[in-house]
């Protein structure tokens, strides 16, 4: 995938598990894990995967580590990891922007919960990705620093909107990364990508630290390439935190240690309406098909359930994630940090004439269309035909989904409709973007956790992935048949 280099030879990366024991046999070293991935991230600057990259603090960091493993001092559970940050979780003293110009060059006043928990498992932050602008989008298009390319084709979009968080994984320039997803922003770029995103339960990561774009829905997510890394990196950054109180109080399983553990024969529902859907590319559907027969012949209960509200999630989650967006950034206004128009001072403007420029000037077009949208939503005389109406239909699909769980152990989809789009293809058309969510936003909506694993290639040459989701905080079991089923049924199709 890079340029063949001096580095191939002293360091190859396959798990934090092999990892950790080429460390402590001395076949490798942090700063030699560093080294590479600097190499790849110079080699793949023209990507766009990167925002910043922390490349004299990772390599002193990764000396530190070296000196402290060899006076003998235990591994920390990410011991000399690299990870990458999506531009919206916050590290202290360095910059953020949600990828937007009206951050200006903001600079993190504290680390978010997730960043301290991985720090004080000793990852090493390598860097910031670029992303769409405050996370809303599916193609990485809507950022203010530019398009992020699709590195196995790069006339193809990575998805969105962790998308630079993705390809940093998927081109070999980080081991593992934080992204968010509040309606398919992980699974959907995992998928584009054909590596793994998984989207945790709400309420099982902290997500103090975590720029808002729809609070009820955000959660951040971790890709990886491989289900153990994914595991072992959820393990460290869930679990209570004082500073959020919508995390759950329940005690985060080990999940790295029981990942193996083998699975009984499993009841599984898919969405009779999704496999059905005519926006669902052909191939999608018979490979799909095609993996519930082995699962069937491999002794698994595979049944269609009746979804019948499938054509609603969409509008739904636009409705009340516009809602929430449009409170959540009324605090950016040019006032306290961030961007501010150039000439806006001399001006003398009122208040609200100052407002209306830096915002103007400050959110990208994607952004205000989704202020907008909320705004709309939330006002007087629509409130309860929009707003109201969404809130009662994501609690009958929370109801659904209880029933669904009372027959199964786990609900698969196709994670998007498509393989990745070409660049371009859907910016003109924001509904047809929007539709693309048909499959990833269920899962935000009803809060239960959602992994993309990459099963199949599609003959278009791209990769393409599974969607599973079990209950609430049954990661456990997730990441389980997660990964029996990376092992036994990967690029079958
Ligand atoms: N594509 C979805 C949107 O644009 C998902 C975004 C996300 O998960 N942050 O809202």
């Amino acid at each position: 995938m890079f340029s063949q280099s001096r580095h191939e030879d002293l360091f190859t990366y396959q798990s934090i598990t092999q990892y950790h024991a080429d460390l402590l046999n001395g076949a490798t070293t942090c700063v030699a894990a560093v080294q590479h991935y600097l190499h790849n991230i110079d080699q793949k600057r023209h990507l766009n995967a990167y925002l910043q990259v922390y490349d004299q603090e990772a390599l002193q960091l990764a000396a530190t580590l070296d000196a402290q493993r060899a006076s003998g001092k235990p591994l920390g559970k990410l011991h000399g990891v690299v990870i990458a940050l999506k531009d919206v979780i916050c590290y202290k003293d360095h910059p953020v922007s949600a990828a937007s110009k009206i951050l200006g060059d903001f600079h993190s006043i504290y680390n978010a919960t997730a960043v301290e928990r991985l720090l004080a498992e000793e990852a090493i932050i390598i860097g910031n990705t670029n992303c769409d602008e405050f996370a809303m989008g599916s193609t990485n298009e809507n950022s203010a620093h530019g398009k992020v390319l699709n590195a196995l084709d790069e006339t193809r979009v990575p998805g969105g909107s962790s998308g630079g968080a993705a390809v940093a994984v998927q081109a070999a320039l980080c081991m593992v990364s934080l992204g968010s997803d509040t309606g398919g922003s992980v699974r959907q770029p995992a998928d584009f990508c054909g590596i793994v995103g998984l989207k945790p339960t709400y309420g099982r990561v902290s997500r103090y630290g975590l720029i808002a774009y729809a609070s009820s829905f955000d959660q951040i997510g971790i890709f990886a390439n491989n289900v153990p890394d994914v595991a072992q990196t959820l393990e460290v950054i869930a679990g209570p935190d004082d500073y959020d109180s919508t995390v759950a109080p329940a005690e985060v399983p080990a999940y790295s240690a029981a990942i193996n553990s083998a699975s009984t024969p499993l009841r599984i529902a898919y969405f009779k309406e999704a496999l059905e859907s005519p926006a669902l590319d052909n191939e999608i559907r018979t490979n799909i098909l095609g993996l519930i027969d082995r699962l069937r012949a491999d002794g698994h209960t595979v049944e269609a359930v009746d979804f019948e509200y499938l054509d609603y999630v969409v509008p739904t989650y636009y409705v009340l994630t516009t809602a929430e967006a449009s409170s959540n950034l009324s605090r950016f206004d040019g006032v306290k940090y961030g961007f501010r128009p150039a000439d806006v001072e001399k001006k003398d403007l009122p208040l609200t004439e100052f407002y209306k420029t830096s915002r103007s000037d400050g959110f990208g077009w994607e952004v205000k269309r989704r202020i907008m949208l909320g705004t709309f939503v939330l006002s007087a005389g629509y409130y309860d035909a929009y707003f109201t109406k969404a809130q009662q239909v994501r609690q009958l699909l929370v109801e659904k989904t209880n029933l669904v769980f009372n027959q199964f152990d786990a609900i698969i989809l196709p994670t998007a409709p498509t393989p990745a789009f070409k660049l371009g293809e859907k910016m003109d058309d924001p509904i047809a973007m929007y539709l693309a969510d048909i499959f990833t936003v269920f899962s935000n909506l009803t809060g239960i956790p959602g992994i993309s694993i990459p099963l199949f290639w599609h003959s278009n040459g791209m990769p393409y992935g599974l969607q599973v989701m079990t209950n609430r905080f049954r990661e456990l079991s997730l990441l389980q048949l997660s990964q029996q089923w990376m092992l036994q049924y990967r690029f079958a199709g």
